[in-house]
C-alpha cells in the first residue's frame, strides 16, 4: 500500500526522502515523518515549551500563550493549509512542533541577551539552536545523541541561516549556499508561524490591557473584521467580538495563503520535490495580504512588544541570562558537572553555558538566578 498515495507529487513524500543520519529500520506502523513528530512530542525540550516566554512571561497570568501553545496553533493552521494543498501533514507537524525548541527562557529578550554573551564564541540563534536540540543535545536513544530525525523534518526547522553557519552545517546548511528552496511543508511551517503569532499576539495583547481596541482601528485588517463582525452581531461586543475578529482573520490569511499558493504551484508545475526546491518560492501570500499583515507586525513592534511595562520585563531577562551568564563563565565550578569542561577552552565552555541557558524556562532560570545570588536561596 501507498501510505502517500493521497499526497501531491510535488508534496515531501516518505518514500523520497533523504533518510536519517544514522539509519534506523523502518517503523511497521507510522511513516518516517509521523516517527519524527513522536519523537519531538516526547522530547524533554518540547516539555519546556509550557514554561517558556512568547511575549508575557509564564507567571503573568494563565491565559496568555506560551512557547507551548504557540507551537501547538502553528501545527493547527499549517495542517489547515497543508491538508489543501495535499502536502504532508505528518512533515508540517513534526516541523511545526520543533520549531521553537531552541528558544531561550524570556522570548526574544531572551535570545538577544545570550546572543550579545556569545559575541565571542560564535553567537547565539535560536533557530540554529532548534536543530542543536534534535540533533545534539536531547539524550534519550541508546544508540545517538539528539533525535535523528529525518533530513525533511531538520530541513524546516533551519529556517534561515547565515552563509558562515551554513557553510558549517553539512548538507542540511548547504540550500542557503546554493540560493535554493526548502519543502513546500517547510515554506508553509514558516507563514504558519506568523499567522499564528501575529494574531494570538493581539489576543494577548488585548487581553492584558496593554493594547486597546481603539488603538486596533489603524490596522486596516482588524478594522474591516472588526466591522463585519459589528454587523453581523449588531452590539457584540467584549471578548467575544475580538475573538470573533480575530479568528475571521486568521481565515482570511489561510484562505488567501491557500489561493496563492495552489496559483503559484500551478503555474510553476512542480513534479517532484526536487522541482520544488528549484523553483522559486511557491507558498506565499497575495501582494495586498502581505502588505495587510507587514502593517499589522509593525503595528505590534511599535505598540505591543516596546511597550514600557513589555520593556521592564525585557529588562529584567536581559539582566538574569548576563547575569547567569558571566557567573558561569567566571567560575565554571558553579555548573552542574555534565555542563563542566576542563579549564582552558573557553569557546566550548561558553557554548555549553549557552546550552544549559537556552534550555532553561522562565521559572528554572529565574530560580538560578536566586540561587547564584541570594544568600537566603540554595
Ligand atoms: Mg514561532
Amino acid at each position: 500500500m501507498n501510505i502517500d498515495a493521497h499526497l501531491a507529487p510535488y508534496a515531501a513524500l516518505s518514500a523520497t526522502s533523504q533518510g536519517r543520519r544514522f539509519a534506523e529500520p523502518p517503523s511497521s506502523s507510522r511513516t518516517e515523518f509521523q516517527r519524527d513528530r513522536d519523537r519531538i512530542i516526547h522530547c524533554a525540550a518540547f516539555r519546556r515549551l509550557e514554561y517558556k516566554t512568547q511575549v508575557f512571561v509564564n507567571h503573568e497570568g494563565d491565559l496568555f500563550r506560551t512557547r507551548l501553545t504557540h507551537s501547538l496553533e502553528v501545527a493547527q493552521i499549517a495542517r489547515s493549509v497543508a491538508r489543501n494543498l495535499r502536502l504532508n501533514e505528518d512533515l508540517i507537524e513534526a516541523i511545526s512542533l520543533a520549531h521553537d525548541l531552541g528558544h531561550t527562557p524570556f522570548g526574544h529578550a531572551g535570545q538577544d541577551a545570550l546572543n550579545a554573551c556569545m559575541r565571542d564564541y560564535g553567537g547565539f540563534e535560536h533557530n540554529l539552536q532548534s536543530l542543536r536540540v534534535v540533533d545534539a543535545l536531547e539524550q534519550r536513544y541508546g544508540a545517538f545523541d539528539g533525535l535523528n530525525l529525518t533530513f525533511e523534518t531538520r530541513e524546516g526547522i533551519l529556517k534561515h541561516c547565515s552563509l558562515k553557519n551554513a557553510a558549517g552545517l553539512g548538507t542540511i546548511g548547504q540550500r542557503f549556499i546554493d540560493r535554493r528552496q526548502p519543502s513546500l511543508e517547510a515554506q508553509l511551517a514558516n507563514l504558519a508561524d506568523a499567522i499564528a503569532y501575529n494574531n494570538h499576539d493581539i489576543d494577548d495583547g488585548l487581553r492584558s490591557g496593554l493594547l486597546t481596541v481603539e488603538q486596533l482601528a489603524e490596522v486596516d485588517l482588524f478594522a474591516r473584521h472588526r466591522h463585519e463582525v459589528e454587523a453581523a452581531f449588531p452590539g457584540i461586543s467584549g471578548r467575544r467580538a475580538i475573538h470573533e475578529t480575530v479568528r475571521r482573520m486568521i481565515n482570511a490569511l489561510i484562505v488567501d495563503l491557500i489561493q496563492t499558493s495552489a496559483a503559484r504551484i500551478a503555474q510553476a508545475q512542480p513534479a517532484s520535490i526536487d522541482d520544488v526546491r528549484s523553483a522559486a518560492k511557491l507558498i506565499a501570500f497575495s501582494d495586498r495580504m502581505r502588505q495587510d499583515a507587514a502593517l499589522l507586525k509593525r503595528f505590534l513592534h511599535e505598540n505591543l512588544y516596546r511597550h514600557y511595562l513589555v520593556n521592564r520585563m525585557t529588562t529584567k531577562a536581559r539582566r538574569i541570562i548576563t547575569a547567569l551568564f558571566d557567573a558561569f563563565m567566571e567560575e565554571p565550578i558553579l555548573l552542574p558537572p555534565d555542563y563542566r569542561l576542563p579549564a582552558g577552552q573557553d569557546g566550548l565552555q561558553a557554548r555549553k553555558i549557552a546550552d544549559y541557558i537556552a534550555g532553561m524556562t522562565d521559572r528554572y532560570a529565574m530560580r538560578e538566578h536566586r540561587r547564584l545570588f541570594t544568600v537566603e536561596e540554595i
